[in-house]
């Protein structure tokens, strides 16, 4: 792997919390030898457990970057054992411009692992992330939600590998993060996300959507934050005194099957709401005509039975734009 050219401005192998940043290289009009500061934390104490927490790996998905803004200020280096590493905007272009996607390069940097060093702003941190960061840490948490678009129950997500061993690692830590849902995606593997990645530097990785709506509840907050300690005492790296429990997690699996798309460009309008429980066949919403007022409104329907999971968070819709998304409990 070639180096990357995206140097950190302080030392990471120093005890104590340090601030500073991840210097993307960015030369335009204004700056011709300027960079843009990707902002990372670490808080280290001797050695013990690496874990590294990270959010705005998607710019708009905003309780993780809360979270881990409020972790960065409460958690100290007397009270951690190994090191934190803290990224709270992974795609900084992206997070700066509440932007799914980066506003430099228009790419998703949670499909294009393991990047390069020498692409486009978006390949260059994932190339970043992925040699200088997942190389140092035996834990990733990539704290995720809805977004702009789409609005979650508070879930923990990962893969339903086909491996048990994988599958099981998974799980158990899910758990411990104790959302109330944990989603197992089916058929994603080898997308180029941040599961790729991990699986290629053989370390523990899940991830989270939480919430969503291009909003931060603070309940899910709240979620998210106690999740996030739960796992750093799991591991070791704080102590597990004042940590609440996590409450029981209901699993499901999300096949192909269980998401739901606009089948027409207009205004959608949902028919069931998030956690209901659903049949195949059960009216899912409709889409309206406004511009041709006396067109019937095209229907949606589920394809297979499951737990409302995820629902669209704009009433805009095109054709292709993801309305539901189910789990089924496993
Ligand atoms: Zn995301």
């Amino acid at each position: 792997m070639p180096r990357s050219r995206i140097s950190i401005d302080f030392p990471l192998d120093q005890n104590g919390k340090h601030a500073g940043h991840a210097r993307l290289p960015h030369s335009v009009h204004r700056s011709a030898y300027g960079w843009l500061p990707i902002p990372l934390v670490s808080i280290r104490n001797g050695d013990g457990p690496r874990v590294l927490l990270m959010s705005g790996t998607h710019g708009d998905e905003y309780e993780g970057q809360v979270t881990l803004t409020r972790l960065a200020q409460s958690l100290t280096p007397d009270a951690v054992r190994g090191q934190i590493l803290i990224l709270p905007m992974a795609n900084y272009p992206a997070a700066k411009a509440g932007l799914r996607t980066s506003s430099l390069d228009g790419e998703n940097l949670n499909r294009i692992f393991p990047g390069d060093a020498s692409g486009t702003p978006s390949q260059m941190i994932a190339h970043f992330i992925e040699t200088e960061l997942f190389s140092r840490v035996d834990v990733v948490l990539d704290l995720h939600s809805g977004g702009s678009s789409l609005n979650y129950l508070p879930s923990t997500v990962s893969l339903a590998a086909d491996n048990p061993e994988l599958l099981a690692q998974s799980k158990a830590l899910m758990a411990v993060f104790g959302a109330p849902y944990g989603v197992l995606f089916e058929g994603r593997g080898g997308m180029g996300t941040s599961y790729d990645a991990a699986l290629r530097n053989k370390i523990i990785r899940i991830g989270t959507e939480l919430g969503g709506r291009g909003w931060v509840d603070p309940a899910y907050r709240a979620l998210c934050e106690q999740g996030v300690m739960r796992v750093l005492a799991h591991f070791g790296a704080i102590a597990p005194d004042g940590i609440a429990p996590p409450g029981a997690v209901q699993f499901v699996s999300v096949p192909p099957e269980a998401f739901v798309y606009a089948s027409a460009n207009g205004i959608f309008e949902a028919a069931v709401a998030l956690g209901d429980r659903v049949r195949a066949g059960d009216l899912a919403g409709r889409v309206y005509f406004p511009e041709t007022p006396l067109r019937p409104p095209a229907e949606a329907y589920f394809a297979t039975d499951g737990i409302v999971i995820c629902e669209r968070a704009m009433a805009a819709c095109e054709v292709g734009d993801c309305l539901f998304h189910l789990g089924k409990p496993v």
